[in-house]
């Protein structure tokens, strides 16, 4: 059968409808950086409940504070009213036990690409949810059909690759593992679509498609400064200006967490065995310097408080 002749109740079956006809209201969102706030604003801003977890109460408030500044750049750019930041933040609950998530519908993981870490909080969720419970993640290189073949519902595996900022692209690459269900794919695309998003369905690969096309013009660009070809700010501007793009590939890095991109390039050279995925050794650095882009306040440009550049590191 087609994927869309299947019914919501075969899915989910017929115990499962809450207060709404499609089934999915109560969203649980594991870890709350750059990506996991990103999730929370954006289906709250669709009218769902959320449930974030974090390690620890410092994480939960940092998460809390960038959220709602995050909001009020948007309240200055008329794009959300004082009323809406109220309802969005009104349906976020921030908690620190995964034991809160219990009664969701879907969980999505937003950890960091750690395959270890990833697997054991499904590993624990398989044990604390309700067995119609949709499991999705956020990795970006990882592979799910390994974490899915150690928990009891395979089926309901399915990577949703959201890319950063959240609530402003529109892109969302669904990511079938080898036991991904129909039922499982439908759900996810009616996710996307009450979300906002455009589903690309993919099939699982390191990098999928949009990290593995990024990774290697990152990298190149890092390259060329090292190399002293041009400054960081002229090499954004050339890429900016030259392609149309709306950042320049330097400052996408610092937006993605240079942590992040490293261990992307890691997972994609490991795996792929490609020299193009090899890490620039000025990414590296940085990383060891914990200069980890705009989330730590300096990358390859330096931060102001509200996210802003205030000037190139280079
Ligand atoms: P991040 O480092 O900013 O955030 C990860 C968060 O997870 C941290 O706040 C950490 O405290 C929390 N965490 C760790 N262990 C936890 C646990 N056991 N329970 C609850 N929270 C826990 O990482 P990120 O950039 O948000 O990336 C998250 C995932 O999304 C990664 O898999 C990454 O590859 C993917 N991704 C990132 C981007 C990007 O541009 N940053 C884009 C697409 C996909």
């Amino acid at each position: 059968m087609d994927e869309k002749d299947l019914k919501l109740e075969d899915i989910f079956g017929t115990t499962h409808f809450s207060n709404d006809a499609d089934g999915i209201n109560l969203i649980a969102i594991i870890g709350a950086g750059v990506m996991g706030q990103g999730l929370a604003q954006t289906i709250a801003s669709a009218g769902m409940e959320v449930i974030v977890v974090e390690i620890d109460e410092e994480h939960l408030e940092n998460a809390k504070k960038l959220l709602s500044e995050s909001l009020d750049r948007d309240i200055k750019r008329w794009s959300v009213t004082e009323s809406e930041k109220k309802a969005i933040l009104s349906r976020i609950t921030w908690k620190k036990s995964l034991e809160a998530v219990k009664k969701c519908d879907i969980v999505i993981e937003a950890v960091a690409e750690d395959f270890n870490l990833k697997e054991e909080i499904f590993q624990k969720l398989d044990k604390l949810v309700k067995e119609n419970t949709i499991f999705v993640s956020n990795t970006s290189t990882l592979s799910l059909t390994r974490i899915a073949e150690t928990i009891s519902r395979p089926d309901k595996m399915i990577g949703m690759h959201f890319l950063n900022p959240v609530p402003k692209i529109p892109l969302v690459e669904l990511v079938k593992c080898l036991h991904t269900s129909k039922g499982t794919l439908k759900i996810a695309k009616i996710f996307a679509s009450k979300i906002g998003k455009t589903p690309v369905e993919v099939y699982e690969y390191p990098g999928f498609v949009t990290t593995r096309a990024i990774v290697p013009l990152l990298n190149e660009a890092m390259y060329i400064l090292m190399e002293g070809v041009a400054t960081a700010e002229h090499i954004d501007t050339a890429m900016k200006l030259g392609y149309n793009f709306q950042n320049g590939p330097l400052e996408m890095a610092d937006m993605m967490g240079l942590d992040e991109v490293l261990t992307w390039m890691e997972t994609l050279w490991k795996t792929l065995g490609e020299p193009r995925y090899r890490a620039c050794p000025i990414l590296r650095k940085l990383v060891r310097e914990r200069k980890l882009g705009k989330k730590t306040g300096e990358g390859f440009y330096k931060y102001d408080k509200n996210g802003k550049i205030i000037s190139s590191s280079f």
